[in-house]
């Protein structure tokens, strides 16, 4: 693990430009230059001199952040925003023997237990009559699907059992931990995966963004890998040119994940789905707000930025907003239920694909 010291100069490589500024939604919602990475690096700069103590004050600016990773995509210097802030919250949480107590707590009783209730409800993935098809495909299914059990049904219908899909029972990918600043946890998630991924897999297909972001990011805090590639099932579905059609015409939008890199499958999804139609929305990739634990600790402005997420589905009359992050789908349903119109249905992408096949 990297400490603050060892990112001193690439926290010099901020010019100070501001252009972070113009992407961040928190700033866009507090218009608070500390809330933003330029701000954020300012404090750390003199916290890795040691001018300044890495003090609560300055916690809570970190805390201020959805980990979207939007300011670092905009950055001309490239400053990797998100390893930095979090690197800054380890070392803020190794400090404090209330923070590690804290953490123990959500990771022991809260989360662990959670995810082991919800898992009693879904099942490991089965695929049926596998000799039609030699295609393998590692599916990383990420515990906030656990919440969402349908998941395998939509996979079976879409892909109509033609392919064979190996469902380790991975755990978490880590990022609640991390964004907590609990590496323990974090570095436990990551060791686990890793043993559990089978030998020669090219790629991970997951239907979380965040899951796959954060699997990507592994190479950053081991050096047992160089590189994992993830796909989503969007794109293996865009790839093999799969068909849909809905039996009564549907009018849909989507949202994009902030950590979800590459969206173009969804272009060629859009062409292949009779019946449907596609409105795009206002912002379709600004940030909805929900972010994990980040929507707990900073729960007013969390809502500020999901009403206008909200405000910008209403506007475009859809049945249907669809997503690929799990996270993003509870978040987009809650504001929906709160602050809109409640014939529109939040769903993942599978879902809404599994209508139509
Ligand atoms: S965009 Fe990058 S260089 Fe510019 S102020 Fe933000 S962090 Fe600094
Ligand atoms: S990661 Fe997102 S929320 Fe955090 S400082 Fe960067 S742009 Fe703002």
């Amino acid at each position: 693990m990297k400490d603050l010291k060892y990112f001193e100069k690439e926290l010099n490589k901020c010019s100070k430009c501001g252009l972070c500024q113009g992407v961040c939604p928190i700033y866009k919602q507090t218009g608070n230059e500390c809330a933003v990475s330029k701000g954020k690096f300012i404090m750390l700069n003199g916290v890795a001199k040691n001018d300044l103590e890495l003090s609560d004050v300055i916690n809570n600016y970190l805390n201020l952040c959805t980990g979207c990773g939007k300011c670092s995509d905009f950055c001309p210097a490239g400053i990797d925003a998100c390893h930095i802030i979090n690197t800054a919250k380890y070392e803020y949480v190794k400090s404090k023997n209330i923070e590690q107590f804290k953490n123990f707590l959500f990771s022991k009783i809260v989360f662990d237990f959670g995810i082991k209730f919800l898992k009693f409800f879904t099942k490991k993935f089965k695929t049926k009559n596998t000799n039609i098809s030699d295609e393998k495909f590692v599916y990383f299914k990420g515990c906030v699907n656990q919440i969402f059990p349908n998941t395998d049904k939509y996979l079976s219908k879409i892909f109509k059992n033609k392919i064979e899909i190996i469902d380790p029972d991975f755990e978490c990918c880590g990022l609640p931990f991390l964004m907590n600043g609990d590496m323990k946890s974090f570095n436990k998630c990551l060791n686990n995966n890793l043993n559990l991924i089978p030998q020669n897999t090219d790629f991970i297909i997951t239907d979380c963004a965040s899951c796959a972001d954060t699997i990507e990011k592994y190479k950053k805090y081991t050096d047992k890998i160089n590189n994992i590639k993830t796909l989503n099932w969007g794109e293996i579905i865009a790839q093999k040119n799969m068909k849909f059609k809905f039996k009564k015409s549907v009018k849909f939008t989507f949202h994009k994940p902030c950590h979800l890199k590459n969206d173009d499958f969804l272009e060629k999804i859009i062409k292949n789905c009779d019946n449907a139609q596609y409105i795009k929305m206002n912002n379709y990739d600004d940030c909805c707000g929900f972010a994990g634990s980040f929507a707990v600790k900073n729960f007013k402005i969390s809502q500020k930025i999901l009403k206008e997420k909200i405000k910008n589905i209403e506007a475009t009359n859809a049945d249907y907003v669809v997503t690929v992050c799990p996270s993003c789908l509870a978040g987009l349903k809650q504001g929906l239920l709160t602050y809109g119109n409640k014939n529109i249905k939040a769903v993942s992408l599978l879902e809404f694909l599994a209508m139509g096949a």
